[in-house]
């Protein structure tokens, strides 16, 4: 396949200019519009308790989050790690969410489990390692709830495209790319953010592209400034692991932000989208 892009026939810049992506609380009267204004997704990496997770949402929501994450089926690399709290985990995020007001997604890792945990969700992710799982992708295409797809960490972004291409295929039209960053040979940092991969897609597809600064950084001392970079090259949001106690997280714990750094890390990104807007009548290719 390479970088043939003849067959992108349905996420292609080539068919429309932007998707507007619409989550909303089934039981709440809430909305976050992917693609309109920039979206900042935030929670811990797992659902551990209901107090962890409620004081969190709470925690966020107040500094600016517009939807809330937390992962229930963990795809850890070692089958001894936490691995989730399942459907205990998924009824916790619920309430965080009527609680909280704020719209939820969380991963799916099994199409055997994407019926029913639509039933909680407002929108599905698919995680880097399973962005090439086809069945996965295409079960998800068959769910009318919207999709977070997160890039593989060995993928091209053409590579993405064709998984986003199989999810619309199957008629759900509503995706929301994700940069997580990939593996090179550099290990001082987790993954590499690849900042060029927000303006490449830009080029190529009209989904919104949203950035996870966490995964890439592996470390909470980069995650703002990684963020900062996603607000500045175009993104359309942020999703970034808080926990309310981030030396005691299960999972992840050293890229978690504190509530207070997330409010820090919201208030910077919007003042780079700011300071944009201040020049865009200027532009001048
Ligand atoms: C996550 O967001 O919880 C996660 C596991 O991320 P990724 O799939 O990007 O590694
Ligand atoms: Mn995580």
């Amino acid at each position: 396949m390479g970088n043939d892009l003849k067959d992108l026939r349905l996420v292609s810049k080539k068919n429309r200019e932007k998707s507007l992506i619409h989550v909303s609380s089934s039981s709440l009267n809430s909305e976050v519009v992917f693609g309109k204004d920039f979206a900042f997704i935030a929670g811990p990496c797992s659902v551990e308790t209901e107090e962890q997770t409620i004081q969190t949402a709470i925690a966020v929501k107040e500094a600016g989050a517009h939807m809330l994450r937390g992962g229930v089926f963990k795809p850890r690399t070692s089958p001894y790690s936490f691995q989730g709290l399942g459907l205990k985990g998924l009824k916790i995020l619920k309430k965080a969410s009527e609680i909280t007001g704020l719209p939820i997604v969380t991963e799916v890792l099994d199409p055997r489990d994407v019926h029913w945990i639509a039933e909680y969700v407002d929108m599905l992710q698919i995680g880097a390692r399973n962005m090439q799982n086809f069945s996965l992708l295409r079960e998800v295409g068959k769910s009318n709830k919207p999709v977070l797809l997160k890039r593989g960490m060995n993928s091209t972004l053409v590579d993405l495209l064709y998984s986003a291409e199989y999810i619309l295929s199957e008629g759900n039209n509503n995706v929301v790319l994700c940069e997580r960053g990939i593996r090179t040979f550099e290990n001082y940092t987790r993954n590499t953010l690849d900042i060029s991969a927000v303006p490449s897609l830009k080029e190529l597809t009209h989904l919104p592209v949203i950035v996870d600064p966490s995964h890439a950084a592996g470390k909470n001392s980069l995650v703002i400034p990684l963020a900062q970079a996603a607000a500045a090259v175009g993104a359309d949001g942020i999703i970034v692991e808080v926990h309310i106690c981030p030396e005691k997280a299960l999972s992840d714990k050293d890229q978690a932000l504190t509530p207070q750094q997330f409010k820090y890390l919201v208030e910077n990104a919007l003042a780079i989208k700011k300071a944009l807007k201040n020049v865009e009548n200027k532009k001048i290719i």
